[in-house]
């Protein structure tokens, strides 16, 4: 039973596009809340068993969001490989199960990955045009009102495009925010702000 007592963990990382693959074994995993983080140290899947649930927070490639899932304690610990997937893309963000048909399903979404971003650089650059239009439009008019600030208190922002999000930084203090542009619902949550404040590293 000594080869059943460990589960791998699999994740792509949002912010160095590295796919990361962890071990735990099943005690580590029942012990407390689980924060399993990419060597970058910029994302981290979170695993919580809850009684007989197993709940995970995977930061997502995709659509760079969170995902909750939820599987049963006994899928999770005893199935062989169990994915997760986007719901906005479609495609897996998550993988937990044995080493060898984890690593397996985690490259073939890799060559995926690979398939899609060489799609994107000929069709377009983004997941969706069109909700990329419409919230770089929204963060424009916000800019024009003078809406967007750090709460380090500087008004000098940068702005970087990337494939379903927009990342703005603070000019002074190197703080950061994310803003998904990758579905319908994140033009309409872009829509109803006013202004958006980067959070500082002050
Ligand atoms: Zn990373
Ligand atoms: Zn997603
Ligand atoms: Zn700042």
């Amino acid at each position: 039973m000594v080869e059943q007592a460990k589960r791998t963990l699999a994740y792509l990382c949002p912010s160095c596009r590295q796919s990361v693959a962890v071990e735990r074994s099943i005690f580590q995993l029942a012990a407390s809340a689980n924060e399993l983080p990419c060597p970058c140290g910029k994302s981290s899947l979170r695993v919580e068993m809850m009684g007989d649930r197993v709940r995970l927070t995977v930061p997502c490639l995709f659509c760079g969001k969170d995902h909750s899932v939820t599987c049963s304690s006994h899928a999770f610990l005893h199935e062989k490989v169990l994915a997760f997937s986007c719901a906005a893309s479609g495609l897996d963000c998550c993988y937990v199960g044995e080493e060898g048909p984890v690593f397996a399903a985690l490259k073939r979404l890799e060559e995926a990955v690979d398939k899609l971003e060489a799609q994107a650089g000929e069709k377009g650059t983004f997941l969706d045009e069109l909700v990329m239009h419409e919230v770089l439009s929204e963060i424009k008019d916000i800019a024009q009102r003078g809406g967007i600030s750090c709460t380090c208190g500087s008004r000098n922002w940068k702005l970087q495009v990337n494939y379903s999000s927009v990342d703005l930084f603070c000019a002074d203090c190197g703080g950061a925010m994310r803003i998904p542009a990758a579905t319908a619902s994140d033009i309409d949550d872009i829509c109803c702000k006013d202004k958006l404040v980067i959070h500082g590293q002050a």
